[in-house]
C-alpha cells in the first residue's frame, strides 16, 4: 500500500496526512541524541512484576535526551511552518521556555506527571513522542530482542506503560497471534488471542470482528460484554502505515456511530 493510493480512496484523512508529513519532515531534521541501552540484569524483577521499562528505577533509562530533542521539534515547527501548526507550536515553544528544567518537564510529562500544564497538551504528548520515539528506537529494538514475550502478556506496553492503540494479527493458524501496538512510543508486544483486554472479563468470550467493506487489511474487534473496540491490522509488511492509526481514523468514526467505545490510547483527537 502507498500512501497516494490510500489517500485517493480516503480523501478526508489528507489534512492528518499533510500534519503527519509535516511533523516527520520536521523530525528527520533534528540531532538523535544516543539511549544507553539499560543492564537488562538489573531490570528483570521489575519486568516480571509488570513494571513497565521506562518508569522503572532499576531499569533507570533517562528520558531527559528525549525531551531535549522533543523541543528541538518543537522550535523547528514554530518557525519553519505555517498557519495553525505554527502558531500553536510556537505557543508551546515559549510556554516551555518559562519552565526550568523543561526537557526533564517534557519526559514526565510523557509518563503521566501531570503538573505540567501547556497549552495544546494534545499536541506536545504529540509532538513529544514522536521525537521521543525516534530518540528511544534503540532501546525499544534491544528491548524486543532481550524480552520474553510469554513473561509478559499484559494489556499495557512493556517499555512505556500505555495502552495500545491498535492490534496486529500475524503468522497463520493454529499458530496465529495477536500482538499489540503503541502509539506513543512503537513498541509491539504479545497479547493472548482472544478476549477483551479492556475489561479482561476475558476469557470466556471472544470479541466480535466487523469487517470492513473495502478494507481488506483492517477491522474493528470489539466486545459485546464492555463495548470497547480496538482496530487491528491483519496483515504484515506494512505495520508503518497501517499501525499508524491516523491512517484508519475512518474506523474509529465508524465504530463511534455504532454506539462502541474507543478505550485504546490515542495521541490523535477524533476530528468529529
Ligand atoms: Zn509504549
Ligand atoms: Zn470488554
Amino acid at each position: 500500500m502507498t500512501l497516494d493510493l490510500w489517500l485517493e480512496a480516503h480523501s478526508y484523512l489528507r489534512p492528518l496526512a499533510d500534519l503527519s508529513a509535516q511533523v516527520d519532515h520536521a523530525a528527520a531534521g533534528i540531532e538523535v541524541f544516543d539511549a544507553r541501552i539499560p543492564d537488562w540484569e538489573d531490570y528483570r524483577a521489575d519486568f516480571l512484576t509488570g513494571v513497565p521499562l521506562l518508569p522503572s528505577t532499576a531499569a533507570a533509562v533517562d528520558l531527559e535526551p528525549g525531551g531535549r530533542m522533543a523541543g528541538a521539534l518543537l522550535e523547528r515547527l514554530a518557525s519553519a511552518t505555517s498557519g495553525k501548526l505554527a502558531a500553536e507550536t510556537r505557543a508551546l515553544d515559549t510556554e516551555l521556555r518559562r519552565e526550568r528544567w523543561s526537557s526533564r518537564r517534557i519526559a514526565d510529562f510523557l509518563l503521566g506527571d501531570h503538573t505540567l500544564r501547556p497549552p495544546s497538551p494534545g499536541l506536545l504528548r504529540y509532538l513529544a513522542w514522536t521525537a521521543t520515539a525516534r530518540f528511544l528506537r534503540p532501546v525499544v529494538n534491544a528491548f524486543n530482542s532481550w524480552r520474553d514475550e510469554e513473561r509478559w502478556l499484559r494489556r499495557y506496553c512493556p517499555t512505556c506503560g500505555s495502552l495500545p492503540a491498535m492490534a496486529q494479527l500475524v503468522g497463520v493458524d493454529p499458530g496465529r497471534k495477536r500482538l499489540l501496538s503503541c502509539g506513543c512510543c512503537g513498541t509491539r508486544w504479545r497479547y493472548r488471542r482472544i478476549g477483551c483486554l479492556f475489561c479482561e472479563s476475558a476469557d470466556d468470550h471472544r470479541l466480535s470482528a466487523l469487517a470492513i467493506e473495502g478494507e481488506k487489511y483492517l477491522r474493528i474487534d470489539y466486545c459485546p460484554s464492555c463495548g470497547a473496540y480496538l482496530k487491528t491490522y491483519d496483515g504484515e509488511g506494512s505495520e508503518i502505515f497501517f499501525l499508524a492509526d491516523w491512517t484508519s481514523l475512518h474506523l474509529d468514526v465508524i465504530a463511534c456511530d455504532r454506539g462502541l467505545k474507543r478505550l485504546a490510547a490515542s495521541l490523535y483527537t477524533l476530528p468529529i
